[in-house]
């Protein structure tokens, strides 16, 4: 079947010198702040879950969107991620150094007829509903001032989740023709997360659940690109991007890099995993190889309620 040059297996990372049955997650952070308490559960979860499973642990750094990125947070959270025992296994992936790979998947995707140009405004779409109904699959717009979509015409609407068990997803949302390149020309986070998390040869998605609903749009991407998707796993989220408020409410604590180790034990906590009381006067690499030994994905709390899709 036809595939997108650069996602070919021989051109994904490492494929060649990996047995196959070998685990590969990642976390992968958008520099558009710093870690917080919720990110660091996501990032300690993935590694948990990996390193459990003699798994190769990948970070990835999503930085796509120059507008919202602050400056410093890419080392930043990396200097972070170390201090925490957070150590990945291969160089650091920027997503603004992948753009000829999206470049590439682009061009595979117009040539096979699965994408096309739309003009719509995100006031025309809010006036049919808020999903949008492929207005102009048949318009043949040129790309002035256009977004790029997907026909998105293998819908999974439903899966199986590793931590969170069967999920449905929103059948409109999952089966919406979602964008691919913004209208200002960014590539979008749907295309970039998929594409990469192929090229990376990624066995296993770890994240938040705030990204829940997109999923089921990312799995119908996996079966257009002709590959299998990972397994995912949707941790609950205590705080979100901006909850560094909500943080403070939820008497979570703020992310010390001077002092990671109370932070790491409330981690663990959130994530059911039980550490006993005589870990708090451990050092961090004494409280992460407990954690890696003891992990036990079972026992993450499911989430209460679905989250919007964002
Ligand atoms: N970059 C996304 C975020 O920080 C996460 C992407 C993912 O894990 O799929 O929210
Ligand atoms: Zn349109």
């Amino acid at each position: 079947m036809a595939l997108p040059s650069s996602l070919l297996p021989t051109k994904i990372q490492n494929e060649s010198q990996r047995p196959p049955s070998m685990y590969r997650g990642r976390f992968a952070p958008s520099p558009s702040g710093l870690l917080h308490f919720g990110s660091l559960i996501t990032a300690l979860a993935s590694f948990l879950d990996a390193k459990h499973q003699q798994g190769i642990w990948l970070v990835r750094l999503e930085d796509i969107d120059p507008p919202r990125e602050q400056a410093g947070a890419s080392s930043a959270i990396l200097k972070t991620l170390e201090t925490f025992g957070l150590h990945w296994d291969e160089s650091v992936l920027y997503q603004s150094e992948q753009s000829p790979v999206y470049e590439d998947v682009l061009a595979y995707l117009t040539e096979q007829n699965l994408s096309y140009y739309c003009q719509c405004t995100r006031a025309e779409i809010k006036a049919v509903g808020g999903t949008y109904q492929g207005h102009c699959r048949d318009l043949h717009h040129r790309n002035n001032n256009c977004a790029t979509r997907l026909i998105n015409g293998t819908a999974t609407v439903n899966y199986s989740d590793l931590i969170q068990g069967q999920v449905y997803c929103d059948q409109d949302l999952a089966q919406e023709d979602f964008t691919l390149v913004r209208k200002d020309g960014l590539y979008a986070y749907q295309l970039a997360v998929v594409v990469d998390d192929i090229f990376q040869n990624i066995t296993h998605v770890i994240r938040g659940c705030d990204l829940i609903q997109p999923t089921a749009r990312q799995m119908s991407f996996y079966q257009i690109l002709n590959r299998p998707s990972p397994q995912f796993g949707h941790v609950p989220l205590a705080v979100t991007e901006e909850g560094y408020k909500l943080s403070k409410q939820n008497n979570a604590p703020v992310i010390d890099i001077k002092n990671p180790q109370p932070a790491l034990i409330a981690a663990l906590q959130f994530l059911g995993q039980q550490p006993p009381s005589l870990l708090t006067n451990c050092s961090v690499s004494e409280i992460i190889n407990w954690a890696i030994k003891n992990w036990s994905i079972d026992k993450i709390p499911k989430m209460q309620e679905i989250i919007p899709c964002h």
